[in-house]
Formats: C-alpha cells, sequence, structure tokens
C-alpha cells in the first residue's frame, strides 16, 4: 500500500447515463428511467434511474423483464455521444484539482491528489468541492471514496451509493472490508467466488488469513493476488496516460485464392489469432473483445465481435473465440478472399485495477502459453502450435458460441 496517506479517490457517477436524461429533460425528474439500446427491442438496460431501481430494475436486465417489473418506467434510447461528451467535460473538472487523473470507466475516474493539498486541501476537501462542483454545474450526483490504494478507493465509492463519500483508512480495513463475503470484493468473480467457497472462504477476512501456500496452490499466482487484494495491498499507480495505449491490435491476411475450404480458412484464422496473440504480449497488453473480418469474393465484408468477461493475452481465447464467431457466421456458400482477427477493449498487463478481472482465467493456460512463446523466441513462429487448436473440432451450435458476453454478433 502507498503509505498510510489517504490521496486516492474513485469518483462513480450515479446512475449517469439516466442522470444525464433526467437533467436533460426536467419531465423525467423523480420517475423511473430505464435508458436502453432500444426501446421498442429485445435489449438490455444500460443504466436504471434511482426509481427504478426501487422496482428491482438493474443494469445488464433484459428490457422486458425491467418492463415487467415497472411498466410505469420511462424507456429511453440511449444516446452516447453525449454521455461521452459529459464524461470529458466531468475529466476536466476533476483535471482542476490534480494532474493526476486516470479514467477508469465512461462514468468512474482516479485521482491522485497527493502534493495538491496546499493549493486544494486534503482529499476529503478536494472530493466535497468536486461534488459541489459536479451538481451546480452538470446538475449530476456522484458517489466517492478516499482510501490510500485504488482499490480500496473504488470499494469505499461503492459502500454509499448513490451521492457517498466514504473514507476507507487501511486501519478500516478488518472492521469494514473483512466482514463484507468475498464476492464483494472487486475483481472476484462468481467462479472464482465459488472456488473460494468451496474451501470453506466465505469472508474477505477468512481469504486475508488463509495460508498463502493454499492459495497459490489452488489459484497459482492469481491465488497470491487475491490474498493481497483482500488485505487491501495495492501498489499500482493512478495512471493519466492510460489512454494513450493503442485501441485494437489487429492483422489479416487475403488468401492466395477465394475458399471455401473450412479447415483452411481456421488453420489462417489460428495463424492471426497467434500473431494478435504475440504482439498483445509483446507489448505487454490485455484485451478484452475479438472481433473477426470476413471479406468474400463479391468484396463484402463482415465483421462480428464478442467480448470476454476477463481480460486476455491467450493465443487460445482468442483463437477459440474468432474460430466461435467464424462457424457461427460463415454460411459455407460464400467463397471467403480475406480473413482478418482483431483485439480491442485493450488494457496493460500491469494495470492491477483491469488486471483483477484475469482471476477466471486459467493459471496453467498462461504457464503453457508462456512456454511456446519461448519455443517459438528460439525457433520461429511457425515452431509450434497447440495440437487441439488445429484438431478439426465439431462445428459448434450457436449457443456455444455465445458463453461470451455480448453475444454471438455486435
Ligand atoms: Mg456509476
Amino acid at each position: 500500500m502507498s503509505g498510510d496517506r489517504l490521496t486516492i479517490i474513485h469518483i462513480d457517477m450515479d446512475a449517469f447515463f439516466a442522470a444525464i436524461e433526467q437533467q436533460a429533460n426536467p419531465d423525467l425528474q423523480g420517475k423511473p428511467v430505464i435508458v436502453c439500446g432500444d426501446p421498442d427491442g429485445r435489449g438490455v438496460v444500460a443504466t436504471a434511474s434511482y426509481e427504478a431501481r426501487m422496482f428491482g430494475v438493474r443494469s445488464a436486465m433484459p428490457v422486458r423483464e425491467a418492463k415487467r417489473l415497472c411498466p410505469q418506467a420511462v424507456l429511453v434510447r440511449g444516446r452516447h455521444s453525449l454521455y461521452g461528451q459529459v464524461s470529458n467535460r466531468l475529466l476536466e473538472v476533476y483535471r482542476k484539482y490534480t494532474p493526476t487523473v486516470e479514467p477508469f470507466s465512461i462514468d468512474e475516474a482516479f485521482l491522485d491528489v497527493a502534493g495538491c493539498e496546499r493549493l486544494h486541501g486534503d482529499a476529503h476537501e478536494i472530493a466535497q468541492k468536486i461534488k459541489t462542483e459536479v451538481r451546480e454545474s452538470f446538475g449530476l450526483s456522484c458517489s466517492v471514496g478516499i482510501a490510500p490504494c485504488k482499490l480500496l478507493a473504488k470499494m469505499a465509492s461503492d459502500m454509499n451509493k448513490p451521492d457517498g463519500l466514504t473514507i476507507i483508512r487501511s486501519e478500516d480495513i478488518a472492521g469494514v472490508v473483512w466482514p463484507l463475503p468475498v464476492r464483494k470484493l472487486y475483481g472476484v468473480g462468481e467462479k472464482t467466488s465459488q472456488a473460494l467457497e468451496s474451501l470453506g472462504i466465505r469472508t474477505v477476512g477468512a481469504l486475508a488469513k488463509i495460508p498463502v501456500e493454499l492459495l497459490t496452490e489452488k489459484f497459482g499466482e492469481t491465488g497470491r493476488l487475491l490474498r493481497n487484494i483482500a488485505s487491501g495491498i495495492d501498489n499500482s499507480r493512478v495512471n493519466p496516460a492510460i489512454w494513450e495505449m493503442p485501441k485494437s491490435i489487429g492483422h489479416e491476411t487475403t488468401l492466395t485464392e477465394d475458399s471455401g475450404d473450412e479447415a483452411f480458412i481456421l488453420t489462417c484464422i489460428l495463424s492471426l489469432s497467434q500473431q494478435v496473440g504475440r504482439r498483445l504480449r509483446q507489448q505487454e497488453l490485455v484485451a478484452r473483445t475479438v472481433t473477426l473480418k470476413l471479406r468474400y469474393s463479391d468484396f463484402t465484408t463482415l465483421t462480428r465481435a464478442n467480448t470476454f468477461s476477463f481480460f486476455t493475452c491467450l493465443d487460445e481465447d482468442i483463437y477459440r473465440t474468432a474460430k466461435g464467431l467464424f462457424l457461427c457466421h460463415w454460411n459455407q456458400l460464400r467463397k471467403i478472399r480475406l480473413v482478418g482477427v482483431t483485439v480491442s477493449s485493450l488494457s496493460s498487463k500491469h494495470d492491477f485495477m483491469r488486471q483483477l478481472a484475469l482471476f477466471e482465467e486459467d493459471e496453467k493456460r498462461r504457464r503453457v502459453t508462456a512456454a511456446m512463446d519461448k519455443v517459438r523466441d528460439r525457433f520461429g513462429e511457425n515452431a509450434i502450435t497447440r495440437a487441439s487448436l488445429i484438431r478439426p473440432g465439431k462445428r459448434l451450435k450457436k449457443k456455444e458460441t455465445e458463453r461470451t458476453e455480448g453475444g454471438c454478433g455486435i
């Protein structure tokens, strides 16, 4: 932990999209508002106002279910460019207090206010000033967490929503964080919390106290990371340059002649996936989204994407996803002239907060890939490939390709 100084602030806007819509249209104020992609369609809820949440409406819930729970809700089509503009203007407000601002999502940011105290006061005062300015200039409310590290600040902002201001000091960890169920710990997904519960670890405190060897035996290096976050240990810095990373990494290839040969095209997709994975690892990046591009012999082009619920830099994940998209969307009748594989939603491998999402990853597969990289370093790119990856798989049913969130095509 970066000492005991409370300099890290996490700001999370309350019901961001819905609050912007309510602010823009006075008729919506005080009413249950649901922002979604298509109010008439079968999409999911992007954001629900707190009035709608009282009826049990939640983000990512099918709109149909939300309508059932709250028939009087006003459905609004999301205006993402507007939300992006507001998000950028909010970042400008935060930057008045410190240059060290890291956007974390469209409605969240980390600030490090170390060294800014003489100008603006301590973190608590700065947080209050920001909350006031956001309310007065935007008519929006936010919840703020203050802590000695990003991890605890992020957990703190979540504790008193909406319009909260919560401080977690190092000495509060045992009293405030340890009684929480493990699944409340940032970065612990359903799979990991089930695995922990099967070991009898139900609370964050139990996780913090278990011998680290037991955790590394079960989860590999991730076990150590798990123990650290349960103890509130997070040395990652607030990184204002995070947005300077490449947006995507991709490779494409034009086939020597147009092909309708499934096995051959899959071999191309495998090779492209390996090249993309390798570049990710060379640049120490991880990705969440895989996009497959197909160009047919008549030059029409199809792109389809899937987004994982975790970050990965593994060839196997990239290939399996690209292959799933291919088998799902290629109709077998049209010949293909170009294939491309691209990954996006990138993050630095060293970005602790984003890296936590890697928890669900299989440590063994990561080790196998690292070993393969070593072989390729010595003997060249084509020296080795996983036999299981080139074995012709059975054609996936549409359902199986939808295992990742985001559905079969976006
Ligand atoms: Mg929010």
